[in-house]
């Protein structure tokens, strides 16, 4: 049976590390700020944007929430970020993702000043993050760098194997094994003999969004498999990872949820936290 991986256990020792870190600044007159942007009635970012508020309160971050109807225009949506690029007070500004689909998300993301891109995902953070010299960590795979690190997971000289090529997760989770000298192997919807190539893994990331994608005839016995998928199944959250089987056959896991969830937000605060660093000047 596999070390269950606990997300939430990293996470709380990530946010602690933030808000010591905040008491610090908070005593040379500086408030980590955040602001946070909803377009529409989505539940799901609703509920996401709800905790990134909490995390902010828990950690000692002023935040803001601009929530904007759904008919918002983009000349409405980019006056807003223009504000927010501007305001001194304003280390981090998020615009909650996915948007109503006549606005241009590509866009959105790009208007927002890079040095305040906490969630890492404009153009000019995306390269900084291929090149390995970079400010803001991608929330979601440094939150599984974070939780191998915590476990003591050495990803030097591992076979690494990533499903999914998103922008957002398989593609800037690859680079970060990478710059930890893992080999890396990245698979999508037409990867061939996926089994063959996922069953070499020893770090098995699965960024798929589908549901107990992965069984436990695709798993290397002691394999580590982390699990990023969030789906919903029969009403229930689960993941990409057929956990029942496969933690039987793995040496690490993460469970959905609790696992890698959790992280996310962490390292959300992060780089809030280092987006202030960085906007007066304190060099770690
Ligand atoms: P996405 O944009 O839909 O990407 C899914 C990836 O999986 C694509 O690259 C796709 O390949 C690949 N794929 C689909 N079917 C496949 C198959 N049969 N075999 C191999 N690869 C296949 O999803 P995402 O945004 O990366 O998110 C992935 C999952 O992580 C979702 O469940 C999402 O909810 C979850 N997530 C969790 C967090 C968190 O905080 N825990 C954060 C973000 C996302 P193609 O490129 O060829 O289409």
């Amino acid at each position: 049976m596999a070390t269950i991986i606990d997300g939430k256990l990293v996470s709380a020792a990530v946010k602690k590390s933030v808000a010591d870190e905040v008491n610090v600044l908070k005593e040379k007159g500086i408030t980590p700020g955040l602001a946070v942007i909803i377009v529409g009635d989505d539940p799901a970012s609703r509920v996401y944007v709800n905790n990134k508020k909490k995390a902010c309160a828990e950690v000692g971050f002023y935040s803001e929430e601009y929530a904007l109807p759904a008919d918002t225009t983009m000349q409405e949506l980019l006056e807003v970020i223009d504000v927010l690029n501007k305001r001194v007070d304003i280390n981090g500004i998020l615009c909650q993702l996915p948007l109503p689909k006549h606005l241009d998300e590509k866009a959105v993301i790009d208007y927002i000043d890079s040095k305040k891109d906490v969630d890492a995902f404009s153009p000019v953070n995306v390269g900084k993050i291929m090149i390995g010299d970079y400010d803001f960590l991608p929330c979601t795979p440094a939150g599984v760098m974070e939780l191998l690190s915590y476990y003591n997971i050495e990803v030097e000289g591992k076979e690494c194997v990533v499903i999914g090529r998103s922008n957002i997760v398989g593609k800037p989770m690859s680079m970060l094994l990478l710059h930890k000298n893992g080999t890396v192997t990245v698979c999508h919807s037409r990867t061939k003999n996926l089994k063959e190539v996922t069953s070499r893994a020893d770090i098995l990331v699965a960024a798929v969004g589908k549901a107990e994608f992965v069984t436990a005839d695709m798993v290397k016995q002691g394999a580590v498999v982390i699990d990023v998928g969030m789906n919903r199944k029969d009403g229930k959250l689960c993941g990409d990872v057929k956990f029942d089987e496969v933690s039987e056959k793995a040496s690490f896991i993460t469970p959905v949820p609790g696992g890698v969830g959790p992280m996310t937000i962490g390292m959300l605060m992060k780089n809030t936290l280092k987006a202030a660093k960085l906007h007066n000047n304190i060099i770690d």
